[in-house]
């Protein structure tokens, strides 16, 4: 215990030296090593697994890449927006429970610059817990690395996007989603012009460590131009687009204050793995390649969600089930049994899992997914991450 804190505490000031001036570096393009230097900050010591005091140091470290981008304050003047309290609890003197840091790059076209697209990813998380610290490397300096460097992509581009972009990273998403259900309630610019709400949470590891080259990405049967989109939108060399109902996962990220309100959205994740929410959620175990193929694609997907003429509508009903979700699920489901050196299951775990395989396999077979098939996804998919994952 002792040697590995030790250990841990020697490469982590070694890569602090290091990627300082990855860090700090101002390009439009999104290198890897500008991404590594972004996680191993957010997750080093110095941030205190982002929560309480870390949590303010990380906001304060935040705001200031957004100033040196020259990038509007979100709100009025500051980057940051107070979380009040609820309920009085904690009653602290300032009042608040965190901060949610935001930018706004102000759209270039007269007609659609008061219509405008958040692109967002949550900064907090665990913190420590006695001396043990919590280094969210995945959850979710990831997301936030992501969502910094498409920010200074598209602050230094050449091509200005025609809607207003807003760069949002939350607060307080560990603790119930707080940040953004408190931004939701009180958003800097108008609700009904905010065409679509785009977040990212853990996006550097393979979910149950057999999805390598995939991102999963959940929302878009809420949205038929957002459907559309996504389809269009080809994925870097390597990268596999996995696309899921958000159904299947319930509400486990900051889409859910916006999913509420009617907001067509995308949520972007690698999805769940042994680490996470534990100590061992290490960036030296992030996949740094995959990292910046899913930043060039959200970064993409965001340009034409900036550019196109038409911005995406709400779809009251959800679109009507494919063969592509069953797909995505299938190779999760065969690959988790057959690669029981990758992700050991219980004999318990791998009749479930069997049992899934097989009704799996025979909706492949018939070729269509009935809305009974669907209902029994949704159950199974949540029961699965319930139990297994
Ligand atoms: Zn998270």
């Amino acid at each position: 215990m002792t040697s590995g804190a030790f250990l841990m505490s020697l490469w982590m000031a070694y890569s602090t030296a290091q990627s300082s001036a990855a860090e700090m570096e101002l390009s439009p393009d999104i290198h890897i090593h500008e991404l590594r230097a972004h996680v191993y900050r957010l997750a080093s010591p110095e941030f205190l697994g982002r929560r309480g005091p870390g949590a303010g140091r990380t906001a304060r470290c935040l705001a200031d890449v957004f100033g040196r981008l020259k990038l509007k304050p979100a709100f009025g003047d500051s980057y940051y927006q107070d979380i009040p309290h609820l309920l009085n609890e904690g009653a602290g003197k300032s009042g608040i429970i965190g901060r949610n840091v935001g930018a706004l790059l102000p759209g270039s076209d007269p007609k659609l610059k008061d219509e405008w697209i958040i692109v967002s990813a949550h900064y907090d998380h665990l913190g420590k817990q006695g001396n043990v610290l919590y280094p969210g490397a995945d959850d979710n300096a990831t997301g936030v690395a992501m969502l910094l460097e498409v920010a200074e992509y598209f602050a230094l581009s050449k091509d200005k996007p025609r809607r207003t972009l807003a760069f949002i990273s939350f607060d307080q998403e560990e603790a119930g989603l707080r940040g953004s259900m408190h931004f939701a309630a009180h958003p800097p610019l108008p609700f009904r012009q905010l065409k679509a709400f785009l977040t990212a949470d853990m996006l550097g590891r393979s979910m149950a460590n057999v999805m390598d080259e995939f991102v999963f990405v959940l929302g878009s049967e809420r949205s038929t131009h957002l459907r559309q989109l996504i389809e269009k939108t080809p994925p870097p060399e390597g990268l596999t687009i996995g696309r899921l109902g958000v159904d299947l996962i319930g509400t486990r990220s900051d889409y859910g204050p916006f999913r509420d309100r009617s907001v067509p959205f995308l949520f972007f994740s690698t999805g769940q793995h042994p680490d996470y929410h534990t100590p061992s959620d290490l960036p030296q175990r992030v996949d740094y390649r995959k990292l910046q193929r899913i930043s060039w694609y959200i970064r993409d997907v965001t340009k034409r969600l900036a550019n196109d003429d038409a911005a995406p509508a709400w779809n009251d009903k959800p679109l009507p089930p494919d063969l592509d979700e069953i797909r995505t699920v299938a190779a999760l489901v065969n690959r988790v049994l057959k690669r029981h050196d990758l992700y050991p299951l219980t004999e318990k775990k791998r009749q479930l899992v069997q049992s899934v395989q097989k009704r799996l396999n025979a909706i492949l077979e018939k070729g269509k997914v009935a809305a009974e098939d669907r209902t029994w996804l949704m159950w199974n998919a949540r029961l699965l991450l319930l139990t297994v994952f």
